[in-house]
């Protein structure tokens, strides 16, 4: 079976409707057909500097969010990335690989340290690229399935694993991104042309898992949209319209033609109740059973302590090649 390995940050107090179609429910289809790692990635999280009782409490949240979603810990390893200690090892021995330029070629650190002033950005947020490149390459992961906001990381993680390879023999799997298209940009409600993001979305622009139905229901209808009353995709002219289509299209299960053709004529409210409802109707049991497994901690460190087991297995062979392949003494 070909290995799927995919993170996410507890950055939030839930997952929003882009980490859900964009990411997650592909990792709960991937994990009949794959070898499924996935892992909260709170290494990742620190690089914004939460208090410690907030990040502990997002820890835990993001993690239930993932079993309630359809994550089986008996067929996919579910854990936190900071039970894993290779994760910082590897990615200090890939940062030595990589060039300055290279980093700074990173469009996600431009856009996520704009809001500090010059120079004061955290070199954590630099680096990052280069931890997740760590997270991928040690457990040989085959396919990462993530939203388009993550293409180009992926591709600084096949030119580390490549280059490593060339300099030290044959020692990661090279990875390929696993996106689908439909889905890999959900859009920000209140700024269409904009990534729905945890930590820069406004409160009206995200969709949150664990939101209540009526506050759902509110945004969504006033989601904007463009002048004009048709319901047809035009990605130029219609960014709020399409991506409305794409998400009634993606849950429900039905091309956007058909979508098209079914509101012809109808203007936007009749659409825009039909989206809220297929919204609700999707979170509402994943909100009720992540609430269940919250109600029992003691459970849920179980749940990722068996997780963090399978993980290290994996981490901690391929960080044997590798400290071994880069010329370290063995272990005393
Ligand atoms: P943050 O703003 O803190 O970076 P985020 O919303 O970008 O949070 P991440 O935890 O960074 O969420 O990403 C988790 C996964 O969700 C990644 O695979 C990412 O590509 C995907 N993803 C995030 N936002 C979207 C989106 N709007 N559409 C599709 N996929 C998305
Ligand atoms: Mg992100």
């Amino acid at each position: 079976r070909p290995r799927v390995l995919s993170g996410i940050q507890p950055t939030a107090d839930s997952f929003h409707l882009g980490n859900y179609l964009g990411a997650v429910r592909q990792w709960v289809a991937l994990q009949e057909t794959h070898d499924a790692f996935y892992m909260v990635v709170d290494l990742h999280a620190i690089t914004v500097n939460p208090s410690p009782a907030e990040l502990r409490r997002r820890t835990r949240v993001a993690a239930a969010q993932l079993f309630a979603a359809g994550l089986d810990p008996e067929r996919s390893s579910v854990f936190v990335q900071s039970h894993v200690r290779e994760h910082a090892e590897l990615a200090w021995v890939l940062i030595c690989q990589t060039g300055m330029g290279e980093a700074g070629r990173m469009t996600q650190f431009k856009d996520k340290s704009s809001k500090y002033g010059e120079g004061s950005a955290g070199v954590g947020l630099f680096t990052y690229p280069i931890l997740q490149a760590a997270d991928i390459l040690l457990y040989q992961a085959d396919q990462v399935p993530v939203g388009a906001d993550q293409k180009q990381h992926l591709e600084l993680s096949r030119d580390l694993a490549q280059r490593f390879n060339n300099r030290y023999g044959r020692t990661f799997t090279v990875p390929s991104p696993y996106i689908l298209k439909e889905v890999e940009k959900i859009t920000d409600l209140q700024d269409p042309t904009a990534k729905m993001s945890k930590s820069s979305s406004s409160p009206q622009g995200i969709l949150d898992v664990l939101e209540q139905p009526g506050p759902l229901r509110k945004k969504v209808m006033r989601a904007v949209t463009d002048t004009g009353t048709d319901v047809v995709a035009d990605d130029e002219n219609k960014p709020g319209i399409t991506n409305l289509l794409r998400i009634l299209s993606a849950i429900t299960a039905t091309p956007i033609p058909e979508l098209e053709a079914r509101y012809a004529g109808q203007g936007y409210g009749t659409f825009k109740k039909d989206v809220a409802e297929a919204v609700v109707d999707a979170f509402a049991p994943i909100r009720e059973r992540t609430e269940k497994l919250l109600g029992d901690e003691a459970e849920l460190d179980r749940m990722l302590a068996a997780g963090a087991a399978k993980a290290r297995a994996v981490a901690a062979e391929t960080m044997a090649h590798v400290r071994e392949n880069i010329g370290f003494l063995p272990t005393p």
